[in-house]
């Protein structure tokens, strides 16, 4: 994409998309607000989510758990054990980094000798660059041997650092240690629930909404009449205390999942079936609601990265101005977490086959799908920019289905009684059903800049014609900008087939 990070952040501020949080008291890192058209946009996004894989399908049904579960959930889940990451302090400024993100690499001068270590903290590319830069700059400051570097670096994972290397790691001031060894850090909010504040009253705010759905899978087995394979869908809130919230939405403290658990018999020979049509169906819904194919990718993981109970996970990636990333995971989870579960419980989380007769711990697929990320790819995608009569545009291609204004009506003249109340007639008519804009100041063309800028597919113009002639209106297409003349009384009929598809 030929955007930056900032255009994106600029133009969702600007135009009441998303705010920092708390913005009065200088915002709050990790924390963001939707404004009034990202929270059309979030409503949107989760409605589409809902319609594809619940409501259009018989073998899915909803779920809406609490936020905060017994905390013997987290300890059976294994988040309590290890849902953490790997971080580091840095002694002298205090700051935390995660050491996955840290990188550093030995200053060598033509001797090959070290003069100092340079660190740096982003795992793109050009940024590692510029902050290294910066950071040899300043070391060689404080090590009086300017222009005797040369800047050979072999950056190297501070996770992967020796303790004695780490200790080589030089602060610009003082030339002491900067940085403590990796260690482990949950990144579960905790609190305290009920009058009593010791030990016995810690619970944790749910780090992901798939926790609600293993525990409620007898509840759901017993009352909805669904046989396997079926599975359970929840929307909500998720909150994990990331050590290095960073761009933007993409990694945040507070965050909304997408998540379904889809319940499968046991069987080697059965999952990857059920895993692999997941993953087209995750497709699928994407593009249908206007993500770029050409900015998404596959990532399966290998090795290490692969969860030790799980069979399979492959993420659906996105390139963000930032680099590609994670969209979404689809995992075959196998039975770990009714299992667990079971186990910690002491409650049956079985399923009887009546066909079968068999008895089993049911086997799971799991999709899972970040709002807010998903938000942040499509508002990506949607960014564009060109000429509209030898003046520069800017506009978001949003699909009809997603834009947070369907429809914006301008009525040509404000001053014009008549032909003002047919538009607000037809204004009134249409807000109905979808989220309109009623225009009526300035030139046309400029309120036709300011609807694109915002991703609202349709203008419809009422013009003198309308009141003295025809009784019908233009209705312009955003991404053309060509015009269509229609008889009012097919407006609505028109705009629902481009809209509700
Ligand atoms: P990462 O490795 O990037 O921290 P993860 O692999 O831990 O992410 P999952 O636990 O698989 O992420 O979460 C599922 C989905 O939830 C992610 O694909 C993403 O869309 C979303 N998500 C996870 N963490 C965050 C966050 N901090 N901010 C926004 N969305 C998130």
């Amino acid at each position: 994409v030929n955007y930056s990070m900032e255009e994106i952040v600029s133009l969702c501020k600007r135009r009441g998309i998303i705010f920092p949080s708390s913005e009065i008291y200088n915002g709050y890192a990790g924390f963001y607000d939707y404004g009034p058209l990202g929270c059309e946009l979030k409503k949107n996004v989760k409605d589409a989510w809902w319609r594809f894989f619940v409501t259009s399908r018989e073998d899915v049904v909803g779920l809406d758990s609490s936020i905060i579960h017994n905390p013997a959930t987290w300890k059976s889940s294994g988040h309590v054990d290890g849902f953490s990451d790997p971080m580091v302090d840095c002694k002298e400024t205090k700051l935390r980094f995660r050491a996955d993100q840290l990188f550093f690499s030995p200053v060598i001068n033509e001797q090959n000798e070290i003069l100092g270590y340079a660190c740096v903290q982003e795992n793109t590319d050009e940024q590692m660059v510029k902050d290294a830069k910066k950071q040899v700059k300043d070391l060689l400051k404080t090590l009086d041997k300017a222009g005797e570097a040369i800047q050979a670096f072999s950056f190297k994972e501070v996770n992967e650092a020796t303790e004695e290397e780490m200790k080589q790691i030089p602060s610009p001031a003082s030339g002491k240690p900067t940085l403590t060894m990796p260690r482990a850090f949950n990144l579960m909010f905790q609190t305290q629930v009920g009058a009593l504040s010791d030990e016995s009253s810690t619970a944790y705010l749910r780090p992901e909404t798939a926790q609600g759905i293993f525990l409620n899978f007898k509840n759901v087995l017993t009352t909805s009449r669904q046989k396997i394979p079926f599975g359970i869908a929840q929307i909500g809130k998720a909150f994990r205390n990331e050590i290095t919230p960073r761009n933007f939405i993409f990694r945040s403290r507070e965050f909304e999942q997408m998540e379904v658990e889809y319940f499968i018999p046991p069987g080697d020979d059965v999952w990857p079936e059920f895993h692999q049509k997941w993953m087209d169906d995750s497709r699928e819904f994407l593009l249908s609601i206007g993500l770029r194919e050409d900015l998404m990718g596959w990532d399966v993981h290998k090795g290490d990265k692969l969860a030790h109970y799980a069979q399979a996970c492959t993420d659906i990636t996105f390139k963000f101005p930032f680099g590609e990333q994670e969209l979404m995971g689809i995992a075959a989870r196998g039975n770990y977490d009714l299992t667990q579960h079971t186990e910690g419980s002491g409650k049956s989380l079985d399923y009887f086959d009546e066909q079968t007769k068999e008895k089993y711990i049911p086997h799971c697929i799991e999709p899972s799908l970040g709002v807010d990320r998903l938000m942040l790819a499509l508002i990506c995608s949607a960014y564009a920019e060109d000429e509209v009569g030898g003046e520069k545009r800017s506009l978001l291609k949003f699909d009809p289905k997603v834009a947070p204004i369907k429809v914006a009506v301008l009525p040509l003249v404000k001053n014009k009684e008549a032909l003002v109340s047919v538009a607000r007639e037809l204004f009134d008519k249409l807000r109905v059903r979808w989220n309109c804009q009623w225009d009526a100041t300035g030139a046309i063309g400029r309120r036709y800049r300011r609807a694109d800028e915002v991703g609202t597919p349709f203008c419809i113009t009422v013009d003198f014609d309308t009141i003295e002639k025809d009784n019908s209106v233009t209705i312009r297409d955003r991404d053309t900008t060509e015009q269509v003349r229609i008889p009012m009384d097919e407006v609505v009929s028109y705009l629902s087939k481009q809209i509700d598809g």
